[in-house]
């Protein structure tokens, strides 16, 4: 089972709370896609010799490209591998990019899922993230995406200063009237370098108390739950049969291949990034010596991400599949380190599975942390 990630590296406007890899000027875009074309020939050999199972284009923005531009990228991937016959392929757009035909269009070169970056369906909010998109537009690639596909995914943010509890039920229940089968859903978080940081730095923003950030998190898991869906990740809702192929292969540690600049990799506990710099990045392919950096994950890494990913999904962690990856040191490690965290009621005992309480959840990345080794007794 394989996979490839795209990064399309350009966006409209920067959001003020994102920190990743995008540029505002389409000055290098030509090249760019020629670069990712050649990118994707040049480390072929870099996934295994098995059928894809997954295409994502995230970025960054991908529904600035034409949809004949990602059929280009879709044909360059088509040439270097084989494709499984239930492949997904997904891309990510923003609802300004929706124009008349666009569905019809995306789905033509091989599009069969999206993911929408709606974000809130209040001007208010989206204004004060800075989205290039407004309400109504958030409205009107809703009513076109849920004619157009059946297999689609929007993205909500909770912990919006000033928010309260009712606009975001209000969210939600808008969300849900478009009977999405899938509903991504993550916290507003300050990151470096980004104007949310210097907002909340120069006292322009107040972030919302933790509690109510909490108290919004639990209301999105009952809302959604309570209506059939599975919370399969922390971030991750999607009904039965629809849940992300692409996410699934990342946190069960399955090999991907990230082409364009920022993108990650990861095959055989060796992980990669390419350098996050759009003209350095196309010099690099032209040169045919991509720019990338490259590190092994020792086995204490590949333990800690492990645990990680482990507790964020309904999975768990089972310490007999400790036990069989890392040895019985590790598992029994793991039995005393989960300790205090069961007197707590943070974690609980399933069967031979350790999983994150409901109350818990909105903790678990902490709680994974603290159960980090950093060596070996
Ligand atoms: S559109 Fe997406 S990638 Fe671009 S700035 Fe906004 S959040 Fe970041």
């Amino acid at each position: 089972m394989g996979a490839i990630y795209f990064h399309i590296p350009f966006c409209k406007q920067a959001c003020h709370y994102c920190n990743f890899h995008f540029s505002t000027s389409l000055k290098y875009r030509k090249e760019m896609l020629q670069s990712l074309i050649d990118e994707v020939a040049l480390r072929k050999n870099e996934l295994p010799d098995e059928p894809l199972h997954s295409i994502y284009f995230g970025g960054g923005t991908p529904s600035l490209l034409r949809p004949e531009e990602i059929g280009y990228l879709l044909d360059a991937v088509g040439k270097n591998f084989r494709f499984s016959s239930a492949i997904e392929i997904t891309l990510e757009m923003n609802p300004d990019d929706y124009v008349a035909g666009y569905f019809d269009a995306i789905k033509k070169v091989g599009v069969n899922r999206l993911s929408v970056g709606i974000q809130s369906f209040f001007e208010e909010e989206l204004q004060q993230m800075n989205r290039a998109h407004t309400a109504q537009d958030a409205y009107n690639v809703m009513e076109g995406m849920k004619k157009h596909f059946d297999n689609f995914s929007l993205d909500l943010i909770y912990g919006m200063p000033g928010s309260n509890l009712e606009r975001w039920q209000k969210n939600i229940d808008i969300a849900l009237s478009f009977s999405p089968p899938h509903i991504s859903s993550y916290a507003l978080t300050v990151e470096e370098n980004t104007a949310l940081a210097y907002q909340v730095e120069k006292e322009q923003v107040t972030l919302l108390p933790e509690e109510m950030v909490a108290q919004q998190f639990d209301r999105l898991v009952s809302c959604l739950t309570e209506v059939g869906f599975d919370h399969y990740e922390l971030s991750n809702f999607g009904l039965p049969h629809y849940h992300s192929v692409n996410n699934s292969a990342y946190w069960q540690g399955k090999p991907y291949l990230g082409i364009g600049p920022s993108a990650h990799s990861f095959y055989t506990n060796k992980r990669s990034w390419n350098i996050a710099n759009n003209k350095k990045y196309i010099q690099g392919i032209q040169a045919k010596q991509p720019l990338i950096e490259r590190e092994e994950l020792s086995k204490i890494d590949q333990y800690n991400e492990f645990v990680m990913t482990g507790l964020r999904t309904e999975k768990g962690v089972a310490l007999q599949d400790i036990k069989e990856r890392f040895g019985v040191k590790f598992a029994q490690l793991f039995e005393e380190q989960v300790e205090k965290h069961l007197t707590h009621q943070h974690l609980f005992w399933d069967g031979d599975t350790v999983k994150v309480s409901q109350k818990a959840k909105f903790l678990v990345d902490g709680i994974a942390s603290d159960l980090f080794l950093l060596k070996l007794e």
